[in-house]
């Protein structure tokens, strides 16, 4: 089933997501359904606060990154295929020189912008059969799942902008949140949703 992405504006997106366990009331299905959903957006990564839920939660598949000619070989490899549930994670290591990456999110439609971010990460989590695993990512694979670990820290992209980035974004952000923009996947906007 899809669900409606939250927009930018609606206070779930700030909440810190809670630790779950295997007693989550529909894990399966809502581990299925938020891939339903970020994949008729044709995003790469979604979040539990992104369908309205403050857990520890997220899920990746990077694939469509992989069709990007401008990549090497080996990264194509590395993304083609990386579909992963992240339950319960915890970042442990970021290391390596910042570097830029223009960003997006499902949640705020048409904003992108250059995020900088440490290249290599170093992540503990348990996948969907809660098996747990800690792992070393780097590149691409990395920025995905730094974007979605934000997410349930309660932090979006625009929050790490330049204070003139977010002041030259801002009516935008403003747009979003009432749901004045035209987006082809089904969204939730908080002011919109107050107005009726
Ligand atoms: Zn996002």
């Amino acid at each position: 089933m899809i669900l409606p992405i939250i927009a930018y504006g609606d206070p779930v997106l700030k909440k810190v997501g809670v630790d779950i366990n295997k007693e989550y009331p529909q894990l399966d299905g809502l581990i299925d359904n938020m891939f339903e959903t970020m994949y008729n957006a044709y995003g790469v990564g979604l979040a539990a606060q992104q369908i309205g839920l403050a857990i520890r939660l997220f899920v990746v598949d990077t694939t469509p990154f992989s069709e990007d000619e401008d990549l090497s070989a080996e990264e194509q490899k590395t993304l083609s295929g990386f579909k992963r549930v992240f339950i319960n994670a915890k970042i442990t290591k970021e290391e390596g020189d910042e570097w830029a990456f223009n960003e997006g999110c499902l949640s705020i439609p048409e904003v992108r912008e250059d995020v900088f971010r440490k290249p290599t990460i170093t992540i503990s989590y348990l996948d969907e059969n809660f098996e747990p695993h800690t792992e070393v990512f780097s590149g691409l694979v990395a920025r995905v799942i730094q974007h979605e670990y934000d997410h349930i820290e309660g932090i979006l992209f625009t929050d790490k902008l330049s204070s003139l980035k977010k002041r030259l974004i801002k009516g935008r952000l403003t747009n979003i949140s009432k749901g004045k923009i035209d987006v082809d996947y089904r969204m939730r906007f908080p002011d919109q949703k107050k107005k009726r």
